[in-house]
């Protein structure tokens, strides 16, 4: 067996029935989409992902120990197995069509695979992932919630969040000391932005750098258009603000509105 290791955030789930649901929480119904597999550990969830996607299924795990354990347990997907860090591998090489991400994350860099799924938000058309739960709640939470931030308004932008159930401690070994959740992440309609979207979420990440601040003071120095600083909306705290307020004021400064005035 693999040796729990603390530093990769390894917490193997024991529950079968558990790993059976999130690998039914995946809806994938056409034939070819490719399902990547992000840390399957001592495969849980790969001993379900084989049954039902037994020849477009791929793993990236960083884990050597958990990698050789894995060729053992499943010989057939030896040959689509990568040892690796999913945040250094080659997405656009490797899946230059659309696919799907399961997982149940490394908890430790969660917020770094979703930065990375944003990076490839136009390939990534689902993600089914089980996360610590305050992390699901953070990107799940709606504008004017405490633990609305960067994360919630980038992902919603693109993507329907849903949380699906919540998992406890004692299932996994060894046990995490916080509550996990899983969650599904669907690609929404929208293909690209109404503004600018390289400044979206600049916008987005300096408003949140000071969440105490109103806008106007938080954005200050994208050197505001007087008309713009003018405005109510930047009386706000960034957590009041809706994915759609944001690209409203993203739209503001890129226009300069209030500068020929
Ligand atoms: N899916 C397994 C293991 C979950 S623990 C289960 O449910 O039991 C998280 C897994 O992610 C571990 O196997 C860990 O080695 C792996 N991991 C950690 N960092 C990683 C990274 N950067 N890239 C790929 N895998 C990683």
């Amino acid at each position: 067996m693999v040796r729990p290791k603390k530093f990769l955030g390894q917490h193997f789930l024991r529950d079968a029935n558990i790993a059976r649901r999130i690998v039914e929480a995946l809806e994938v119904t056409d034939p070819v989409t490719p399902v990547l597999e992000i840390g399957p550990g001592t495969g849980v969830l790969t001993a379900f992902l084989e049954e039902q996607f037994p020849t477009r299924l791929r793993l990236v795990e960083i884990d050597r120990e958990s990698v050789d354990y894995l060729k053992t347990r499943f010989p057939a997907l030896a040959g689509r197995m990568l040892h690796g860090d999913f945040l250094a591998m080659d997405l656009e090489e490797i899946f230059p069509e659309p696919f799907v991400i399961i997982g149940n994350f490394p908890y430790n860099i969660s917020s770094q695979i979703f930065f990375r799924v944003l990076d490839h938000k136009n390939r990534v058309t689902q993600v089914v992932c089980m996360l610590q739960k305050e992390v699901a709640d953070r990107i799940a939470s709606k504008h004017g919630s405490k633990v609305y931030g960067i994360l919630s308004v980038l992902l919603q932008a693109y993507y329907d969040i849903e949380i699906l159930f919540k998992v406890s401690p004692g299932v996994f070994h060894p046990p995490p000391k916080v509550m996990s959740a899983v969650i599904r992440l669907k690609r929404n309609a929208r293909k690209e932005l109404p503004c600018d979207e390289v400044l979206f979420r600049t916008v987005v990440k300096q408003a949140f750098q000071k969440r105490r601040k109103t806008l106007r003071n938080a954005l200050k120095h994208l050197n505001l258009p007087a008309a713009v600083s003018a405005m109510d909306l930047m009386d706000k705290r960034p957590e009041q603000l809706s994915v759609e307020d944001f690209i409203y004021l993203t739209q503001l400064l890129e226009k300069g509105e209030g500068d020929q005035v």
